[in-house]
């Protein structure tokens, strides 16, 4: 059985993950949308409504769950018997940045391998912080996230 773990905050979920994971679905028998809690980082959008949008977006989809998670990714992938990580290439900058999360992950543990999708060109600009920067300036990211959960995302009530 292939399970992938794709991490992140998803604050909030955008198109450009939408896109990496339906490219990944056919690659693996489960996919485990991994929401890392860290208490020392401020989000904009509390994880429960984070994770119950994913959810809602994905509820046809059989192979996909999403769980919230503390701690180091590596512990949370062999917690759910995962073998893979997926992560998602926008620059240069975050292939710096992964290659030594990967690379240490490695060496933390050989038998989980992460695997990286570049990302779609016409979405490659599109990140969490840039759609909350908008949001914090009243701007409108409805053509960055997904249709189900634009209208509560423009909202400001369900925000932190
Ligand atoms: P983090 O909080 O770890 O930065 P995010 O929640 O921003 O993570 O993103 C989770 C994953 O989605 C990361 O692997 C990231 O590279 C990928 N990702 C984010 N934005 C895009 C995009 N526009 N296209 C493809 N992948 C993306």
């Amino acid at each position: 059985m292939r399970v992938a773990v794709f991490p992140g905050s998803f604050d909030p979920i955008h198109i450009g993950h939408v896109d990496m994971i339906q490219r990944a679905l056919p690659l693996f028998d489960q996919i485990i949308i991994g929401i890392g809690v860290n208490s020392q980082k401020k989000y904009l959008f509390p994880v429960e409504t984070r994770k119950s949008w994913i959810e809602e977006i994905f509820s046809n989809e059989k192979k996909i769950c999403v769980i919230k998670y503390q701690g180091l990714t590596i512990d949370f992938c062999k917690q759910h018997h995962a073998n893979f990580i997926l992560r998602g290439l926008r620059t240069s900058a975050d292939f710096e940045f992964e290659r030594a999360i990967a690379q240490m992950n490695q060496a933390l543990h050989r038998d989980i391998e992460t695997v990286f999708l570049i990302a779609n060109p016409s979405l490659s600009m599109i990140s969490s912080s840039i759609v909350r920067d908008i949001l914090l300036h009243r701007g409108d990211v409805a053509q960055f996230v997904p249709e189900e959960i634009e209208d509560r995302v423009m909202l400001n009530e369900d925000r932190e």
